[in-house]
């Protein structure tokens, strides 16, 4: 089931940001960038094109990090990770942890560039695995 106008906000509060419509798909990426960025795999939603995201306060609070073809946005009174945007994909993903609502309801259901986590952390369970190169990853459970 769908939740409706999911509110969000980064740690001091400066950056509002809402969700117009979401389900409670959660992933992780264990990528070195946003490891790098955020002490540890980064847990993510995927709210979609940038009509589903609004930025209801602090827009002007957002620095962007140009990575690439993607920006990665934060904020620049906490430092508090906010999305990773492709414009040219028209992508939002989100920093899971913005939303309490979300994370309430959460099933977490991927995990992205498994191939470059480090080997001193595994999360519990189990979930779809997939490469750098968006392969599926099949075999054995980790204990
Ligand atoms: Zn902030
Ligand atoms: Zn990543």
């Amino acid at each position: 089931m769908n939740m409706k106008d999911i509110h969000g906000h980064c740690v001091c509060g400066a950056v509002n940001i809402m969700i117009k419509e979401y389900g409670n798909f959660v992933y992780t990426c264990h990528c070195d960038t946003c490891r790098r960025m955020n002490s540890g795999p980064v847990l993510s939603v995927d709210p979609g094109p940038k009509e589903n995201v609004i930025f209801t306060r602090g827009k002007e609070k957002i620095t962007i990090y140009q990575d690439e073809e993607v920006e990665r946005g934060f904020c620049s009174v906490c430092g508090s990770t906010l999305f990773w945007h492709n414009p040219a994909d028209n992508h939002y993903c989100m920093n899971a942890e913005l939303f309490d609502e979300i994370i309430k309801n959460a099933s977490f259901e991927a995990e992205l560039f498994y191939d470059m986590k480090p080997g001193y952390y595994a999360f519990a369970g189990e979930r779809k695995k997939l490469d750098r190169s968006f392969k599926e990853i099949k075999g054995k459970k980790e204990e």
